[in-house]
């Protein structure tokens, strides 16, 4: 019997630019699947690897607070937009691990699109001492059929580090990295801005209280 639970803490970083279904669902059921005590989305102040949000920090983590009304496990987590500069994931897992102390097992969620840029992240080697990785399967993503195309440095450091099942978690605090059989959900926050800019309907891509933020805020149609 697995002792999985009340002590593992989901971290869920992004710019949620806007949040929608494919991190709500991929949130839904880690929670479930892992007896996560919490889930925390954790929107970014300003990412280093990507161009700037479209949506100012206010209101991506106004669109988050919206969206995660469905679960009370679910939580949002302010620290990346107040921090000044550039928002590093090491820091805000540091932070956690400090905040929560040594009980907590911390186990930091991306997509497997992120996880292969992964050795691009500041001082990522820091986070196998802070916490699990779990990666979310992702369409257009095959992380199992590129295991071989991940840069050198990741493949080499992932491939003591993988773990074959939820189970496998327990046997350490931090460090290992799990694939998790999440359902698939093609949707990305750029086709929601897409479609919105275009007028047409994302509607069924995202909660509608996310969609009622959008209109009520003017986000995304060009008259921000
Ligand atoms: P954009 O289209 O603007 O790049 P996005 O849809 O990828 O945005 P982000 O907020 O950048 O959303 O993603 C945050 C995290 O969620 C990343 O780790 C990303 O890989 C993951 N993610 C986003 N959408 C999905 C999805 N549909 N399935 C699996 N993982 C996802």
């Amino acid at each position: 019997m697995t002792k999985l639970g009340p002590r593992l803490v989901g971290i869920f970083g992004g710019t949620f630019d806007p949040i929608h279904y494919g991190h709500l669902r991929i949130s839904e059921e880690l929670v479930e699947t892992m007896n996560l005590r919490e889930m925390r989305f954790i929107p970014a102040g300003a990412p280093r690897l990507r161009a700037p949000p479209i949506a100012s920090p206010y209101h991506r983590a106004g669109m988050v607070q919206a969206a995660i009304q469905s679960n009370v496990r679910f939580i949002l987590d302010e620290r990346e937009i107040y921090r000044p500069g550039t928002s590093y994931s090491v820091d805000t897992v540091r932070e956690l691990r400090q905040e929560m102390g040594e009980d907590v097992t911390l186990c930091l969620v991306m997509g497997a699109d992120a996880f292969m840029r992964l050795s691009e992240w500041h001082a990522w080697h820091d986070l196998f001492s802070l916490c699990h990785i779990i990666i979310a399967a992702r369409p257009g993503h095959d992380l199992t059929a590129r295991l071989d195309s991940l840069p050198q440095a990741l493949r080499e450091e992932s491939s003591r580090r993988w773990a074959h099942s939820l189970a496998d978690l327990e046997s350490a605090q931090c460090g290992l990295i799990y694939i998790a059989p999440t359902i698939l959900l093609d949707i990305s926050a750029t086709v929601i801005r897409t479609l919105i800019s275009t007028q047409s309907s994302a509607r069924h891509l995202l909660p509608e209280a996310v969609l009622d933020y959008i209109e009520t805020n003017h986000l995304y149609s060009g008259e921000e």
